[in-house]
C-alpha cells in the first residue's frame, strides 16, 4: 500500500513550510500520496502542484474548511474543520473559501484589537507578517505564536488556554459556513469530506456521537482516525462510529511544520481490514 497522509499544512495557512518544502520533506519521508489542506484556501496548490511532479509524489488537493454546527437545544454556534479532499471542480470550493477568508481576516483583526488591551500595543502589524502579509491566511495559531515572540506567553497552548480559546477575553464567536452548506459545497465541487480529527475538539462522547450522525446525514462521506497516541477505547468509539454510519476512513498527520513538532508528516493511524479508504474515491 502506498505511505499516506492526506490532511498537512503549509505557510499558505498555520503550517511553516513552503508548498515544495513541504513536497521535499514528504519525500524525505517516504510518503508518497499526500493532501496539501491548508486552512480555508486553495493558494498554495499551484506551488505544490509543480513540486509533487518534481519530487514524484501524489499530490491530493485539499482544504481544511472551517465551519460550524449546533449542539442539541444549544444557541451558539460550536465549530468544527472539514478536510475537502480530490474536488473535480474548484470553482464552488473557490466561492465558499471567498467568503471565508474574508471572515478570518476581519476576526483575526477583531482578535488584536482585544489583545492590545492586555499587549499595550497592537498586535496586527506584526501577527500579518507572521502569515507573509495575507490577511485572509492568519489563524489563531499565528496570534499565538506572536504572544510567545512577544514572552506574554510561554507556550502556543498557553496563549489559547489565557487568550484565544472560547469564554477567554480575545475569543470572537464563530461565524463559519454552517456544517450543512459546506457539506454541499464539498459534493457540489465533486470532492470528498472528511470529518477532522474528531476527538480535538474537546466534545463529550455523547456530542462526538451526534457530530458523526449529522456529518453522514448532511452527505459527509469519512473521518479521520485518531492518532496512534490517543488512547485505544477512543479509536474503539471512532471504529465503532465509522461502521456504524457506513463512512469512509481517512489517514492524517495534521502536519505543520516545527511550530507544532509532535505531528509528524507520515505518522498516521493504522487502517482496520474491514475499514474502506476514502482515497478509494479519488
Ligand atoms: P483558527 O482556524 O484561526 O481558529 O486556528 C486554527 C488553529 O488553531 C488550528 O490549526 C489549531 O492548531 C489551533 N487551535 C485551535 N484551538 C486550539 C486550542 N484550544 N488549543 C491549541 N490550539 C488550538
Ligand atoms: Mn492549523
Ligand atoms: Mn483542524
Ligand atoms: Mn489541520
Amino acid at each position: 500500500m502506498q505511505r499516506m497522509d492526506l490532511h498537512t499544512h503549509s505557510h499558505f495557512s498555520d503550517g511553516t513550510l513552503s508548498p515544495a518544502a513541504l513536497m521535499e520533506h514528504a519525500r524525505c519521508s517516504h510518503v508518497d500520496m499526500l493532501a496539501l489542506t491548508d486552512h480555508d484556501t486553495l493558494d498554495g496548490l499551484p506551488e505544490a502542484r509543480l513540486a509533487a511532479t518534481e519530487h514524484g509524489i501524489t499530490l491530493v488537493e485539499g482544504v481544511e474548511v472551517s465551519s460550524q454546527w449546533y449542539k442539541p437545544n444549544k444557541k451558539n454556534p460550536f465549530g468544527v474543520h472539514i478536510v475537502a479532499l480530490a474536488p473535480k471542480n474548484l470553482a464552488p470550493l473557490q466561492e465558499l473559501l471567498a467568503g471565508q477568508q474574508q471572515i478570518r481576516a476581519v476576526r483575526a483583526q477583531q482578535i488584536c484589537q482585544k489583545l492590545e488591551k492586555v499587549t499595550k500595543t497592537d498586535p496586527w502589524p506584526e501577527v500579518l507578517a507572521l502569515a507573509d502579509g495575507r490577511a485572509e491566511g492568519v489563524t489563531r495559531s499565528h496570534i499565538a505564536s506572536w504572544l510567545v515572540q512577544k514572552g506574554i506567553v510561554a507556550r502556543q497552548q498557553q496563549a489559547f488556554d489565557h487568550y484565544l480559546k472560547e469564554g477567554k477575553s480575545a475569543f470572537i464567536p464563530l461565524a463559519w459556513a454552517d456544517l450543512k452548506q459546506v457539506l454541499e459545497v464539498i459534493n457540489a465541487s465533486g470532492g470528498q469530506a472528511v470529518l477532522a480529527h474528531p476527538t480535538r475538539y474537546g466534545l463529550s462522547a455523547t456530542h462526538i456521537r451526534y457530530l458523526a450522525g449529522l456529518f453522514k446525514s448532511l452527505g459527509g462521506h469519512a473521518i479521520e482516525l485518531p492518532s496512534a497516541v490517543e488512547p485505544p477505547a477512543t479509536r474503539a468509539m471512532i471504529d465503532y462510529l465509522i461502521a456504524q454510519h457506513d463512512l469512509a476512513v481517512s489517514v492524517a498527520s495534521d502536519f505543520h511544520g516545527n511550530n507544532m513538532p509532535w505531528l509528524k508528516l507520515g505518522h498516521v493511524p493504522a487502517v482496520k481490514e474491514n475499514q474502506r479508504g476514502v482515497w478509494e474515491q479519488f
